[in-house]
């Protein structure tokens, strides 16, 4: 059960600011010194922008995932990482990000950086900030891999990574970690034409270990890379076998599909704390604070306050800083506004 009733709460990354976007394109005219100030200097501005919104909980953004060798799939060993996505013009969508080539055993002997990314956090975070640290689990980082003879299909290479992810979380917990958030949104988005059960286990067995160690969330989004869904946006089709994640925190993105399925919620507060999305990541409407507090107050028609939590739909990532900024703000007022009035 939530420390708070309506906890106001992040899925993980945030927009980086220009000089990161120039500067990840430009790695070669900077020194490990100078990409070791710059990650600082980025998270640094991303905890900023989240402490000034009032959120209870906060990330690092995630913006140090910002390099191709920095990124999950530049610490596999056993894929082509030179691999251009097969469209490579035309509108934005998710065929337009890499598939790899597995080439060998899929290992990861240093790990995926995510404990660095929690330490370089914890260093520059205000003490006391409750943190969360996120992961993408198994399933959802199995997707931008293409099955070969020793993987044959999504699944095998989903078992190969599952003791990548796992060794990564319990690290995470070693290192003072209180909050995990693993997230499957191809669990989410493929639940309408998939063995359901299948991805309980998988999951079930990745976050094993650091069960019950500390607390433990999961986002199911339907995609948004490039602000685009990918996924037949339907809650139903999770239920009730979802239900069975060893996780304390099911987050489901609302607002942008406009509070559809919102009875469900009571579902999975029958066994889970809910996160909602109160706050559309793809929208450039930004919501009033009242908008959030009428959103919220929905909400607690299915879901006791104690057991709710509000955060954006998905990552802001996709989402122009300067919105993203004015959209946390707007998401605290309001659960401000309803807190105040229970
Ligand atoms: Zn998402």
């Amino acid at each position: 059960m939530n420390d708070r009733p309506i906890r106001t709460t992040v899925i993980g990354s945030y927009p980086f600011p220009s000089w990161l976007e120039f500067g990840r394109r430009h790695l070669d005219a900077f020194g490990p010194a100078d990409i070791a100030e710059m990650q600082d200097d980025a998270v640094i501005a991303a905890v900023h922008d989240q402490v000034a919104a009032g959120l209870d909980v906060i990330t690092d953004g995630e913006q140090t995932r910002f390099d191709f060798n920095l990124s999950f799939y530049g610490y596999l060993e056993g894929i082509d990482r030179e691999t251009e996505p097969s469209r490579q013009w035309g509108p934005p969508a998710h065929d337009q990000r890499p598939k790899h080539a597995i080439t060998g055993e899929l290992q990861a002997p240093d790990g995926l950086g995510a404990v660095e990314e929690f330490e370089r956090l914890q260093r520059l975070a205000p003490p006391d900030q409750p943190l969360k640290a996120s992961l993408p689990g198994p399933y959802t980082l199995s997707g931008r891999l293409v099955p070969n003879t020793q993987y044959p299909d999504r699944y095998a290479i989903a078992e190969a990574l599952l003791p990548i992810v796992q060794r990564e979380l319990e690290a995470l917990v070693e290192a003072g970690c209180q909050e995990l958030q693993v997230d499957e949104p191809s669990m989410s988005c493929y639940a309408y034409k998939a063995d359901t059960a299948r991805m309980v286990d998988l999951f079930n067995r990745t976050v094993e270990p650091v069960a019950g160690r500390c607390r433990l969330a999961t986002h199911l989004c339907f995609g948004n890379y490039k602000g685009h869904p990918v996924g037949r946006r339907r809650i139903a089709p999770m239920i009730p076998d979802f239900l069975d994640f060893k996780a304390d925190e099911i987050h489901v993105e609302m607002a942008n599909r406009e509070f559809a399925e919102i009875e469900l919620l009571e579902r999975i507060a029958e066994r889970k704390d809910v996160a909602v999305g109160v706050v559309d990541v793809k929208n450039y409407y930004i919501e009033t604070p009242d908008d959030v507090a009428d959103r919220i107050r929905r909400c607690l028609d299915y879901v006791p306050a104690d057991k709710l939590a509000v955060a954006p739909d998905c990552g802001l990532s996709q989402t122009a800083r300067w919105a993203a900024r004015r959209k946390l703000k707007a998401l605290v007022e309001g659960a401000r506004q309803v807190r105040a009035a229970l």
